[in-house]
């Protein structure tokens, strides 16, 4: 890019006019600085092998450089070594000492012929400590002889361009002016190097490679414009001339590969302009090759090879910006920005080269200015890029988070569902159950109650019966079993109903039930038949008492239905302490015994006896 300078200054001397030798300069008391291009006249020698008595002797073949005041005289790539011829007239009372001032460091040899034949010898092939003042420039003390006329010759060889700035300094002058440059130069390099530094820690924490590119492509500009200002040659590579004669050109060819890797990986071209990406990576590897061409190639090809690499891809850069800044490319509008500065800093050095812009302090140092501003611009294109893809992450972060809280919500919510409708049919089951163990205990009771009176029926006697005599086996006790049938029953149903009849058999029930213990089992066990069993039993006469007992009770006149009613009852023991007898052979006993009472006039009792 920076070679569409060289190619513009390149064109402006192709361009000028041609004639006669140039007129001597006039040096005046108040000059303080003269430039020196119009000035100047020019001899080709092709061969390079002429030395000075042989250009001195063809002195009418100079031809003046037909360049505007303030431009530089250039001679683009050439092989030939080019002799340049300055007439110096002092006006009276003008200084005798001044100092040529040969602006352009790249330039190989640079050897110059004082008025009184001191030959002084430097260019970037020499090391620095070779120079006649410690500059970056070429710069060459100038003594007038007493007569105040004289002329300087120089001549300059080099494979880069041939370009060349020439102006004529009053010492104190150049020394002032040159703090300056120094001081600029400085804050320019300082910046690049505090960007360099900053997004290498950004890459060391990041490690987003567009980081570690732009570090090198900082670098690498630094490098080329380090060898163009010439303060490589006098302070970082002194002593290395055979490197600081490549710098210039492996400096921007490498700014022209990360330029371009750069590009690459901001715009991420490979996904976004798969075409462009290819030119892109294609001309990446010309500018690789034009870094390392020098070590085995004429440097002057890779200078060439440079330049027109550097134009191509500054057109491209450009493209493939607007291209990606249309599609709202994050990043891509400064991206553009950036490269545009760079390119307006060349246009306007070109433009004042070919004298169109007057020599400002903008114009002058407009390419170092183009580029810090484009180095800035990169290095918060990057930050706001890095931006926008956080942007990115951290949107697509919440719709993830937001839709995990929806799924932990409605598995909760389902959760709830199910517990509730677990709570529901637990409930449902507990009433059921509980409404079945209550039927069961129904039934249970049913079956185990005489309907009636609400007494044991015969089942749960018979075992009551058998448990008690169990019992009563184990514990050596004494049970015993009174059969009771009231007295002419079928006549109280005939005379006075079957329901009256019902109402009797209710209120033995009741009767026999008051008689005994809470524990002592009563029974139904069919028609007018009762059973008592007694357990726990002190011994027979604790038995025969509640017989004695229950006859008197059923003897009591009963009020049934508001009738008064006599009746009685006659009651079989059996006394069971132990032994084989069965409950059925029990129970058979109180019968004989029963039977034994009803033989016996009915309304009393008697015990079994074997
Ligand atoms: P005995 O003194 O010899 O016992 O004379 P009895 O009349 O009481 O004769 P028995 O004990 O053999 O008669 C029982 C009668 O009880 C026969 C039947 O009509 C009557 N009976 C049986 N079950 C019921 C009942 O549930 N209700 C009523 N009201 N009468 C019943
Ligand atoms: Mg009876």
């Amino acid at each position: 890019m920076l070679r569409i300078a060289a190619l513009i200054m390149l064109l402006s001397c192709l361009t000028g006019p041609a004639g006669s030798n140039a007129a001597a300069v006039r040096l005046t008391p108040e000059a303080r600085s003269l430039p020196l291009a119009q000035s100047v006249s020019v001899f080709e020698d092709p061969g390079g092998s002429l030395a000075l008595a042989d250009v001195q002797r063809r002195a009418a073949e100079f031809r003046p450089a037909g360049v505007a005041d303030d431009a530089a005289i250039n001679f683009g790539y050439s092989s030939a070594a080019w002799w340049l011829r300055v007439e110096l007239a002092a006006d009276p009372g003008a200084p005798r000492d001044w100092l040529l001032d040969v602006a352009f460091p790249t330039l190989d040899s640079v050897e110059y012929f004082g008025p009184a034949g001191e030959r002084l010898a430097t260019g970037d092939r020499l090391p620095f400590a070779a120079r006649p003042l410690p500059h970056r420039n070429f710069v060459f003390p100038v003594r007038l002889t007493e007569s105040g006329a004289g002329t300087v010759w120089l001549r300059v060889v080099s494979e880069g361009t041939l370009t060349i700035p020439l102006r004529l300094w009053q010492p104190e002058a150049f020394w002032r002016d040159s703090l300056t440059s120094y001081a600029l130069l400085a804050v320019y390099f300082g910046m690049l190097l505090a960007l360099a530094v900053y997004n290498l820690l950004l890459w060391m924490s990041l490690r987003d490679r567009n980081y570690l590119i732009y570090v090198l492509f900082a670098a690498s500009m630094a490098v080329g414009q380090l060898s163009l200002n010439g303060l490589g040659n006098q302070f970082l590579w002194p002593h290395w001339p055979a490197w600081g004669n490549l710098a210039f050109s492996t400096g921007f060819a490498a700014t022209g590969l990360f330029g371009a890797l750069f590009t690459r990986g901001f715009l991420e071209t490979r996904r976004n302009l798969p075409r462009l990406d290819g030119a892109i990576i294609g001309l990446a590897g010309l500018f690789a090759v034009c870094a390392a061409a020098p070590l085995v190639a004429p440097y002057r090809l890779a200078a060439i090879l440079t330049s027109l690499t550097g134009v191509t891809f500054s057109l491209l850069a450009v493209l493939a910006g607007l291209r990606c800044w249309r599609a709202g490319q994050p990043g891509a509008r400064i991206f553009l920005l950036a490269w545009a500065a760079l390119l307006v800093g060349v246009v306007v050095v070109g433009l004042r080269n070919l004298n169109l812009l007057p020599t400002t302090f903008l114009s002058f140092y407009a390419i170092q200015i183009g580029s810090a501003v484009e180095m800035v611009l990169l290095s918060f294109a990057l930050a706001e890029r890095i931006n926008d893809l956080q942007r990115e992450k951290d949107a697509a972060q919440g719709e993830a988070i937001a839709t995990r809280q929806q799924l932990v919500a409605t598995l909760q919510h389902s959760e709830l569902d199910l517990e509730r409708r677990v709570a529901a049919r637990t409930g449902e089951l507990e009433a059921l159950n509980a409404r079945l163990r209550e039927n069961e205990r129904q039934l249970q009771a049913l079956a185990h109650t005489d309907p009636l009176t609400g007494l044991a029926n015969r089942l749960l006697l018979d075992a009551r019966l058998d448990q008690s005599m169990q019992h009563a086996r184990r514990s050596r006790g004494q049970i015993a079993l009174l059969l009771i049938d009231i007295d002419h029953f079928k006549a109280i149903n005939d005379s006075h109903g079957h329901a009256i009849g019902d109402e009797v058999l209710r209120a033995t029930a009741e009767r026999l039930r008051a008689a005994v213990r809470e524990v002592d089992t009563v029974a139904r066990i069919g028609g007018d038949e009762f059973v008592v069993v007694l357990t726990a039993l002190g011994g027979a006469a604790d038995a025969e008492r509640l017989a004695e007992k229950l006859v008197a009770g059923m003897r009591e006149p009963m009020r049934v239905l508001g009738m008064p009613l006599e009746c009685s009852a006659s009651v079989g023991v059996a006394l069971f302490g132990g032994g084989v007898l069965t409950p059925a052979e029990l129970m058979r006993r109180a019968d004989r015994a029963l039977y034994a009472a009803k033989e016996a006039g009915r309304g009393c009792y008697r015990m079994f006896a074997a």
